[in-house]
């Protein structure tokens, strides 16, 4: 089918490798020139404008940082709302504040237009492989009707509820992620201090109940010094701030997740933002004096 893909970051320009590989006909738009470069030399189609790609597409989905973006993007000048025709779909892919998804699809259904938030986990190599774990909030019926679509771009795609459930649904995920990644860091950095060897510790533990699918990913990148991204620092301290705003929000204390913020915090005002999550081991060797890798 046609579809309009907005948001060709990390996750974005596999996501659109998947659905050409899969048949679909795809334009794309995005400000970063190079990025459209590398997905058209892959078939895809560039447009113009946010509005130029929701004009010609009765399917439109967005890949793109945060809230602000997402509402930039489909409500604001030029976005996607002032070219979609009534019955265009729009599928929020990006992990963003579930109370922006709900007002986004106020201003959706305002036009006609209908929306679900389907945020992912999995990170990049489940996007070149197309087995990202999709969580979706909005009607059912429409999610009936996009599935076999979402399955192209992930192993599984579970309705969480009505809209904002998906971005809900992502933020436990983003919380429980964090908070495993500082708990490997903080581990792994005390056996090194005590001197005893990290990858010993890792053989050792990770089929036991303290294995995870985190620490297999980020454990080895810890012991080797290797922070490129992957998922930024400062994309999961944006979702630990939309996390905490919601919990204030319902009143849902979240100190362990403030916690792992701040750490995070440190590590952007060191000029670390951009290195991968699995680098909050570089807090503890600033705190401990001792780095898990070499
Ligand atoms: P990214 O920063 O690599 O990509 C974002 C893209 O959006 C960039 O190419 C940027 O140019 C584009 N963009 C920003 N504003 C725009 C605008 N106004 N118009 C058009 N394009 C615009 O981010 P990413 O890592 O691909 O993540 C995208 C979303 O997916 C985020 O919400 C992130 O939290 C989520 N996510 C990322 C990962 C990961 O491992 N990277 C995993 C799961 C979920």
């Amino acid at each position: 089918m046609k579809i309009g893909f907005i948001g060709l970051g990390i996750m974005g320009k596999p996501m659109v490798k998947n659905l050409l590989k899969a048949g679909h006909d795809v334009m794309v738009f995005d400000l970063n020139k190079a990025s459209v470069d590398e997905v058209v030399a892959a078939g895809a189609v560039a447009g113009t404008s946010a509005s130029d790609v929701a004009s010609k597409n009765p399917l439109v989905i967005t890949m793109l940082p945060n809230s602000p973006h997402v509402k930039a993007v489909v409500m604001g000048e030029g976005g996607v709302l002032s070219g979609a025709k009534e019955g265009t779909i729009l599928i929020d892919m990006s992990s963003i504040a579930p109370l922006a998804s709900q007002e986004i699809e106020r201003a959706c259904s305002a036009k006609k237009v209908r929306m679900l938030d389907a945020p992912v986990s999995g990170g990049e190599p489940k996007a070149v492989d197309g087995t990202l774990a999709i969580m979706v909030g909005g009607e059912k019926a429409l999610y009936e009707e996009v599935k076999d679509l979402l399955l192209v771009m992930g192993a599984t795609a579970v309705h969480c509820g009505s809209i904002g459930a998906g971005n809900t649904t992502k933020l436990a995920n983003q919380i429980i992620v964090a908070l495993n990644i500082a708990a490997v860091s903080e581990a792994f950095t005390l056996v090194k201090k005590a001197g005893v060897d990290p990858h010993l510790v890792f053989d050792a533990i990770k089929g036991g109940l303290a294995g995870s699918t985190v620490m297999n990913a980020k454990a080895p990148m810890m012991m080797d010094s290797n922070f490129k991204p992957g998922f930024k620092i400062d994309l999961h301290i944006k979702d630990l701030a939309n996390a905490m705003d919601t919990g204030h929000g319902v009143g849902s204390p979240l100190p362990l997740t403030a916690s792992v913020r701040e750490m995070m915090e440190t590590l952007h005002a060191d000029g670390f933002g951009n290195d991968d999550h699995s680098a909050l081991a570089r807090y503890y060797a600033k705190v401990s004096g001792t780095k898990i890798g070499e």
